[in-house]
């Protein structure tokens, strides 16, 4: 199973991966929201992307509502984690497309569990 994680933070990049990897996922990274689009656009079989929302060049908002322009990525899974709490934002990211929403900090507990509410583990 091939996931992404989409974060500026590379110390939290490795946090979110090695969780994944742990699950049994191959794992991709991107700093930002332009290189997770070419990630995706080069790995069609990722099924499952972990995005944080404060990024430079293109944040984690316009990420998941480039990717809900496209139908092939109609699979494509996405969980927003980021230190944005406000129910508004929450709400915003959901209505734009992502299927789940994590607030950082979080326990592998948390993440596991919202992963298996997407089904991500079936495949
Ligand atoms: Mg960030």
């Amino acid at each position: 199973m091939e996931a992404l994680v989409i974060d500026d933070s590379r110390a939290v990049r490795m946090l979110v991966g090695r969780i994944l990897r742990d699950l049994g996922f191959h794992v991709s990274e991107a700093g930002h929201g332009r290189e997770g689009l070419e990630t995706l656009r080069a790995n069609p079989e990722i099924r499952l992307v972990l995005v944080d929302w404060n990024m430079p060049v293109m944040d984690g908002l316009q990420f998941i509502q480039e990717v809900r322009k496209h139908r092939a990525w109609d699979a494509v899974r996405i969980v927003m984690v980021t230190t944005e709490t406000e129910s508004e934002r929450v709400e915003q990211a959901i209505s734009a497309g992502a299927n789940e929403y994590v607030m950082k900090p979080f326990t592998p507990e948390v993440l596991v569990a919202k992963l298996s509410l997407l089904e991500a583990f079936e495949d």
